[in-house]
């Protein structure tokens, strides 16, 4: 593959970061996995840590812990003030308007079942339209499938072209006075495929529809500016993000935040209880029920600095590097066909091969010290648009390398001699 990285390296530049430095800023790269050196290709499924978002985590714990906004004594006040410095550190990542546009979740799912419960269960009626798309999530159909039971609306689904690109001309039709909400994915966990996220808030907009994005795959590989999208709504998982578990961001507009009801009850998000009558609390903290994750939002902003201090464009560069390395290599294999080949991608390949079970793939990469995903990737409808149970999935973070690709290749050759 040396003559390969040079041809590729003959008709671009192949972008430059520290590779020595990066890997050992994650220690959990550097194991053994089965009696091989560890490859990770499941960044869609979950990043890796740096060390310094573990330390940050650590740190919290050893130094800081307490419940954060209602203490009055020291450590009370230092973890709500590291608390809403993350608030603030994320308002300026996504280019928020306000900190109060930040609502901290569990992750990307949270965020969209809030949208839908509190924003859909008010402003949606009967006969209303919500447009999604053919390559959806799980977690960005099942919500609205929930809210159209309860309410009455339509789901109508924006269809695709065999590349996995969305048909933009089909989704302009779909538009109407009817269309209430539209939800669709920024970047797609099971093809790669980005989509023009901006064009399909815009025509939204036109007919009065809401919009939310998910941006649970695009916050790594992608620049978010959600006043330039002028999307409602955009949520995400710090976990994908090089970041802890369990802990996500839903943005949303101040003016229609406020405008929502509460999501959950509890402690925090009030102002004023009695058995007579409650009164609610300003945002963020109106969303924000009950103890969150304190030091997962602490340590978040320790992996938002990670990512910025490599740079976004420079990471970009480099995982585009990494995909046309890996699309030309995967390619090379007879049998394998690629599943997603939108113009515009991020570093994800969905495959399959010949006579060959997904599982299987998957385990004998596994027996190889090679970590990839198998299945339907939880978008089991677009499964069925391609007429395929599933897939294999490797995709690349900012720490993997050609080489790691290289082992990928064989690996797979393997597979092929002994199922093929
Ligand atoms: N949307 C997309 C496109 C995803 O890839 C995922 C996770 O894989 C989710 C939503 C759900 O994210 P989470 O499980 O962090 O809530």
């Amino acid at each position: 593959y040396q003559a390969r990285e040079n041809m590729i390296s003959e008709t671009y530049t192949i972008p430059q970061l520290d590779m020595g430095q990066i890997r050992s800023d994650f220690p959990i790269l550097d194991q053994i996995v089965n009696g091989k050196p560890l490859v990770y290709f499941d960044n869609a499924a979950t990043t890796q840590k740096p060390r310094q978002v573990i330390e940050a985590l650590a740190g919290y714990y050893e130094r800081t812990n307490a419940n954060i906004h209602r203490g009055i004594h020291h450590l009370a006040e230092k973890a709500t003030a590291e608390f809403e410095a993350s608030r603030r550190r994320i308002q300026n990542f996504i280019n928020a308007r306000l900190p109060e546009e930040v609502i901290f979740t569990y992750g990307t799912t949270d965020g969209i079942n809030l949208v839908a419960q509190s924003y859909g269960r008010t402003f949606l009626q009967e006969g209303d339209e919500i447009i999604i798309s053919t390559m959806e999530h799980h977690s960005n159909i099942v919500p609205w499938q929930m809210l159209c039971e309860e309410k009455g609306c339509v789901l109508r689904i924006i269809p695709i072209n065999d590349a996995g690109e969305l048909l933009m001309d089909e989704y302009e039709k779909m538009l109407s006075e009817k269309t209430k909400f539209v939800s669709v994915v920024h970047v797609s966990n099971a093809l790669g495929t980005i989509n023009p996220v901006a064009e399909i808030i815009k025509k939204a907009h036109e007919v009065g529809a809401k919009v939310l994005i998910d941006g649970a795959q695009a916050t790594s590989h992608i620049d978010i500016d959600v006043q330039a999208l002028d999307c409602d709504f955009y949520a995400f998982s710090l976990h994908k993000l090089y970041g802890p578990t369990g802990m996500g961001v839903l943005y949303g507009k101040e003016a229609i935040l406020n405008a929502m009801p509460p999501y959950r009850g509890g402690g925090e998000m009030i102002k004023e209880v009695t058995f007579e009558k409650t009164t609610y609390n300003e945002l963020p903290y109106k969303f924000e029920a009950g103890t969150p994750n304190i030091a997962d939002v602490v340590a978040a902003k320790t992996a938002i600095n990670y990512v910025e201090n490599l740079g976004k464009e420079a990471i970009a560069d480099y995982e585009h590097h990494l995909l046309r390395y890996a699309t030309e290599a995967l390619s090379s294999i007879e049998g394998l066909k690629i599943v997603g080949t939108a113009k515009e991608k991020v570093s994800v390949i969905s495959f399959l091969m010949d006579g060959i079970h997904h599982q299987d793939i998957g385990v004998l990469l596994d027996q190889q010290g090679i970590a990839i995903r198998t299945g339907h990737h939880c978008t089991q409808p677009l499964m069925h648009r391609f007429g395929i149970p599933g897939t294999s999935r490797a995709s690349f973070a900012v720490y993997n390398t050609t080489e790691e690709i290289d082992h990928l290749v064989a690996g797979l050759l393997k597979v092929k001699k002994m199922l093929g």
